[in-house]
């Protein structure tokens, strides 16, 4: 599978961490995941959080740009970002994932 566009250092990324507190951000906006917190060796080192944001790829995909951007704002809104179903569906891709991969 091909790696995904990385872009580092990312404006958006960087306020995403702020306003989360967290450590690393990864926030996929189309087909590009931005980074900040982590270089883009780190990310693609990471399976399950590689795996996480190939499912917000496709999500952009199969609803289309502007559309998704709309329904993950408002599913946001709705129930925070914890129970939003785009993330919900993103962690148990990853999951299944990592499981397939550790029962080879
Ligand atoms: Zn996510």
């Amino acid at each position: 599978m091909e790696a995904p566009r990385t872009w580092t250092h990312s404006p958006l990324a960087r306020i995403a961490r702020v306003v989360l507190g967290t450590r690393r951000v990864a926030m996929v906006i189309g087909r590009t995941v931005h980074l900040s917190g982590a270089s883009r060796q780190e990310f693609l080192a990471d399976a399950e959080w590689l795996a996480h944001e190939r499912v917000h790829i496709r999500q952009f995909r199969e609803h289309g740009f502007f559309p998704f951007l709309w329904k993950y704002l408002v599913e946001s809104a709705r129930v925070g970002y914890f129970n939003n179903r785009y993330e919900v569906e993103a962690r148990e891709e990853a999951r299944r994932v990592m499981e397939e991969r550790n029962n080879d």
